[in-house]
């Protein structure tokens, strides 16, 4: 918020010199009004040379102190109001000033401020100038829901996962909320969903949000309260209650907190438990968002269930018909992982996701898994002949051509297929699949004709070729030209270039023999 400011802040020098001056601590009770106009007047002008009855030239950001303020000053998580002050300065012009920033020291309430127009000059601004403070209570109004499902979030915890889950702190923004506490595991997909349904449960039910100030001793009594060990409390406190008024027993959750809270459960519309991790040895964080930020995670979430059913429904669909052609379905299925991981939806939901995405890629690559055996085991009888016919003729080296890309099963099955019918063949193999070739030499003369020569012979004409091996077997690939999965027209252009590789692989070997005398 103050970036590239001077970071302005009361020091104990500071306050002392505020109360030698007569300057009575900030009156901040209208924090809790919400929708105010608040006319106060200037108390004290802070820069970063120090306090100022009346701003120079070149002062770009301003501390203003004023008897009255109706601005939430950061403390207990909540981030500050942000707003305006609208100033008459001593020659009677108005200057807006932007609040960027509210932090109290020592019951001074410090705005941290700059003009609100490039045009306007601070200079002339003056202690004892009437000034009206207008909190944006539209922001606030984002940040009251967060607060207020941090305390609903508190009490969901112990009911899921029992009294010993301690607070260990929290922060409020009007973004989000983020609430840490102690437990030395994970939480499991079941509980987080529980969490998450709780919490939504008691926005539906329309709760009231009590507030009222009590005697600290009369508090601590509060049957189900949760207050953070350690912590010190003013006296009296502030009791902020979910459900019913404390003292008959609050429904939800009962805490001490300063904050500034919805009225209503319901304000908050709805609640997303994005994220839950570790942040330290036995801490846990959960960062949740409600609102419209919530909406449009649970509108993302459904679309995203949507897109993963209508995948699962092409699955089945091409099961029925008995189809292998699963590719772009592995395509999609790929895409929508990402798009889920990219998310900003509800971790349960995620996890689900996540897994039944999973299950549906296994699906696909077993139907892959028994398409390739298949063409394989076609390949295969193809082979045969060509294999019978190359016996009978006595041809002692050939180079074969096979169509069933280069996974390694793949290749042992044509590799034994061929050993089984010829086995006095020398030959070398060429198999290609989209883009990658892959070249297998095995040879039975090997002090004439060696293998590892052979295939650095068939794949000389191609750049970027890798092979290694011993004189009687080696093997070889290159990676052939480059294709996009969803373009038919690369495709095409790419099977062509591939014919093209194969073509000159084979011709390379068989020149490579002959040179030999083959
Ligand atoms: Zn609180």
């Amino acid at each position: 918020r103050l970036s590239g400011r001077v970071e302005l802040t009361l020091g104990a020098e500071q306050t002392a010199h505020l109360q030698k001056a007569h300057v009575l601590p900030t009156n901040d009770s209208a924090k809790y009004t919400w929708d105010v106009e608040l006319r106060t007047e200037v108390k004290a002008l802070f820069t970063s040379e120090g306090f100022v009855d009346r701003v120079g030239t070149d002062v770009e950001t301003i501390g203003v102190v004023m008897s009255d303020t109706s601005f939430y000053a950061e403390s207990g998580g909540q981030e500050s109001d942000i707003g305006t002050l609208i100033v008459t300065a001593a020659d009677g012009s108005v200057v807006e000033l932007e609040v960027l920033d509210v932090q109290v020291y020592g019951g001074y309430v410090l705005h941290t401020c700059a003009a609100l127009h490039d045009s306007q000059s601070l200079q002339g601004l003056s202690v004892h100038s009437p000034v009206t403070a207008k909190v944006n209570y539209q922001r606030r109004r984002q940040t009251a829901p967060n607060h207020t499902m941090t305390h609903v979030l508190n009490f969901a915890l112990r009911e899921v996962l029992g009294v010993s889950v301690d607070q260990k702190g929290s922060a409020v923004s009007f973004e989000k909320l983020r609430f840490d506490f102690g437990l030395n595991r994970g939480l499991k997909a079941t509980e987080l969903e529980r969490i998450e349904r709780q919490i939504n449960q008691i926005i539906s039910e329309g709760q009231t949000v009590h507030s009222q100030v009590l005697p600290l001793e009369q508090a601590q009594k509060i049957p189900g309260l949760r207050a953070v060990f350690g912590e010190v409390y003013p006296d009296p406190v502030r009791v902020i209650s979910v459900g019913q008024d404390a003292m008959d027993g609050a429904l939800s959750s009962v805490e001490f907190c300063g904050g500034t809270h919805i009225l209503n459960t319901k304000e908050a519309q709805a609640f997303v438990l994005l994220e839950e991790s570790a942040i330290a040895k036995g801490i846990r964080r959960i960062i949740g968002v409600t609102g419209t930020a919530a909406l449009s995670a649970q509108e993302l979430g459904d679309q995203l269930e949507v897109q993963a059913a209508d995948l699962q429904a092409r699955l089945q669909e091409l099961q029925r018909k008995k189809s292998v052609d699963v590719e772009g379905l592995d395509a999609l299925v790929t895409q929508l992982r990402k798009d889920v991981d990219a998310a900003v939806v509800s971790s349960v939901l995620k996890v689900r996701l996540r897994d039944s995405l999973e299950s549906l890629q296994k699906s696909i690559y077993a139907i892959k898994s028994e398409a390739l055996m298949q063409k394989v085991e076609a390949e295969a009888l193809l082979l045969r002949e060509q294999l019978v016919s190359l016996v009978e003729k006595g041809v002692s080296q050939a180079v074969l051509v096979v169509n069933v890309g280069s996974e390694a099963r793949a290749i042992k099955r044509i590799n034994d297929e061929i050993k089984s019918i010829a086995p006095n063949l020398s030959y070398l193999l060429v198999s290609a699949d989209d883009t990658k070739v892959s070249v297998f030499a095995h040879s039975l003369q090997p002090d004439r004709l060696r293998a590892n020569d052979w295939v650095t012979a068939a794949l000389q004409d191609l750049p970027g070729a890798r092979g290694g091996g011993k004189a009687n077997t080696a093997q070889g690939s290159a990676i052939v030209g480059s294709v996009a999965t969803n373009d038919e027209a690369g495709k095409d252009c790419q099977n062509v270039v591939m014919k093209e590789a194969v073509r000159g692989i084979n011709q390379a070997a068989n020149k490579f023999t002959s040179q030999l005398g083959l």
